[in-house]
């Protein structure tokens, strides 16, 4: 057969490998929770994929994970009998990082300064397969495609290389063999080849992986005889059960922990956990996870997770775009649909009407949770805007229907404070006379608020919305209304603040000076030519002499460069 080939991982996995190798993270038990979700994922696969092509040569009848530990060659081996990797997928998908974000993941890296820093980071990226170097010196996968015939040996003790071999006799699917680091308590290391450790593992972890995860126990009984008898038994150690059948004092915080990272591939807790349960005509169930930090992905195209959809207990498909929308991509989770079929293609999906209803019912019950948080956990609240409101105000484009309901769980920057305000807040402080809500947009809040336009509204004490995301100028200018109060920016058009009572209660002086200024306006006029429309005099500035309005129809300059960037 052919020599080994040694390869080179690339760099931000040579990082990241020196990390896990290094690592001190306190949960190191969690490699054997990665293992199992990638067996599980891969036996998943493979049952998709023997429905959708009659004519794989493929073995389905007993799709199972199986531990095996041996204690004296210090040794732990995860195997499944799922869809396997070829050469190439093995390359593509454990020689490099397989998630996207690889840029975000080189910054963090180049940031690590501490055990502490690296901890974090760990925790953050969610590293899969390679979690397996914080508990092993030697990393051996063996796997074979299935429907091919030739296994691949990868191996790799964590430094800068792995050698791929051939293997003639491989089994279908995939075994992944540790060579355990000594057991180190202080280190967070455990004796891994332990039974009890390992039943007490798959309880924690991955109970409600919905394959059976065995293991052979041996037991020695004295026989009357007193002799003693070796007996082999396997044990199944998972107990299968899903959990979004379950209520939800039916299931513990941690199993919803677990049950989350095993979904969206993530390490972090969600932030909120939803169930949801539909009877009648149209029967589903599902469980709905909002994370407490945004994966590296999130603005990426081939970002992964998603919500998956089960058909009857069984998985069907993973990311299934069309029952959440775009703008709510961060939500992860499960749909399990009792009605469909098993053979359903994504493009069935798209026109099928039961799954509509699933997305709009999903839809507005996510708005409505993201809306609860607000009221009764800000802390929470002010964490999932950090991470996700800018992804969650795409929706105030993308969504007209729901518009009302996202707008009222948005935050926005405003000149009131440094925290982002409610809009129903805004409303609370208008001043009398006002009856609009002002806004101004720009590439960030300091540039917004060094701009003359402010000045007048500032020494009225009128409150200004602070615009500042890329995707703000994609709705604000669009007509949308809250409470029925329109949205006008600051920098368009004539403003007139005169109706307005200032702060101070204060009327402005609006002395009519234009017959004063005439000659300096016509002369402007003259003298800017084709550069400006109009020179008039204004009531907004209080400290500049002048400042550049746009017309109230015109595109913002944000907006100008947006479509300038996207080539129109
Ligand atoms: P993730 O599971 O988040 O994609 P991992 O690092 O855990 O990241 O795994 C990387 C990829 O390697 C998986 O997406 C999968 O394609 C492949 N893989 C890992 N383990 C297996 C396995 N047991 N069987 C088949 N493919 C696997
Ligand atoms: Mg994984």
């Amino acid at each position: 057969s052919a020599p080994s080939e040694v390869r080179e991982f690339q760099a931000e996995t040579r990082q990241l490998l020196d990390l896990m190798v290094h690592s001190v993270y306190s949960n190191k038990d969690s490699f054997l929770r990665e293992l199992i979700s990638n067996a599980s994922d891969a036996l998943d696969k493979l049952r998709i994929e023997s429905l959708q092509d009659k004519d794989l040569d493929a073995d389905t009848t007993d799709l199972h994970i199986d531990l095996v530990p041996d204690a004296a060659g210090r040794t732990l081996s995860v195997v499944d009998n799922g869809i396997g990797m070829s050469r190439d997928d093995v390359i593509g998908l454990i020689g490099t990082l397989a998630r996207s974000g690889t840029a975000e993941l080189r910054k963090s890296l180049a940031e690590v300064k501490d055990a502490a820093a690296a901890d974090d980071l760990i925790g953050q990226f969610g590293i899969g397969f390679y979690s397996t170097f914080m508990v092993a010196d030697q990393v051996t996968l063996i796997t074979r495609r299935a429907g091919e015939s030739t296994g691949t040996r990868w191996e790799s003790n964590g430094d800068g290389t792995y050698t791929l071999d051939e293997v003639a006799d491989a089994p279908q699917g995939t075994s992944v063999t540790l060579a355990l680091k000594p057991a180190d308590a202080d280190d967070h290391l455990y004796d891994y080849t332990d039974p009890g450790k390992l039943r007490q593992l798959v309880k924690r972890y991955s109970d409600f992986i919905a394959w059976p995860i065995r293991m052979d126990v041996t037991s020695t009984v004295e026989t009357e005889a007193g002799e003693s008898e070796t007996t082999v038994e396997s044990e199944t150690l998972n107990s299968q059960k899903a959990l979004w059948a379950k209520s939800k004092d039916e299931v513990s915080a941690d199993e919803y922990n677990e049950f989350y990272r095993h979904v969206s591939h993530a390490w972090d807790e969600p932030l909120e956990v939803i169930s949801l349960k539909a009877e009648g005509t149209f029967e589903y169930q599902a469980l709905l996870f909002i994370p407490s930090q945004a994966p590296f992905d999130l603005f990426m195209r081939e970002r992964t997770g998603g919500v998956h959809l089960y058909v009857k207990r069984v998985f069907i498909m993973d990311d299934c775009e069309e029952l959440i929308p775009e703008y709510l991509r961060f939500v992860k989770g499960v749909v399990d649909a009792a009605d469909l079929s098993l053979n359903v293609s994504r493009e069935i999906l798209q026109q099928d009407r039961q799954i509509r209803a699933i997305r709009r019912r999903l839809t507005k019950k996510v708005l409505s949770t993201v809306a609860d948080i607000r009221a009764s956990r800000p802390e929470d609240y002010a964490t999932f805007w950090q991470q996700f409101g800018r992804v969650f105000k795409e929706g105030l484009v993308n969504d007209p229907d729901n518009r009302d309901a996202i707008l009222a769980a948005s935050s926005f920057e405003s000149t009131d404070g440094a925290e982002p305000i409610a809009l129903g807040d805004y409303l609370g402080r208008m001043r009398t006379g006002q009856d609009t809500i002002y806004y101004m947009t720009g590439e960030s809040r300091q540039q917004i608020e060094n701009s003359p336009h402010l000045e007048a509204f500032r020494s009225k004490g009128i409150e200004v919305l602070l615009l500042s995301d890329p995707v703000d100028e994609m709705w604000v200018g669009s007509g949308v209304t809250f409470e029925g109060k329109t949205f006008t920016s600051i920098a368009k058009g004539a403003v007139d603040l005169d109706e307005i009572e200032g702060a101070d209660g204060s009327e402005s002086d609006r002395t009519d000076r234009s017959e004063e200024f005439a000659g300096l306006l016509t002369w402007l006029g003259e003298t800017l030519g084709d550069e400006v429309s109009e020179a008039r005099l204004s009531h907004r500035l209080t400290e500049s002499p002048a400042c550049l309005v746009g017309d109230t129809f015109s595109m913002s300059p944000q907006l100008e460069k947006l479509y300038r960037a996207s080539g129109q």
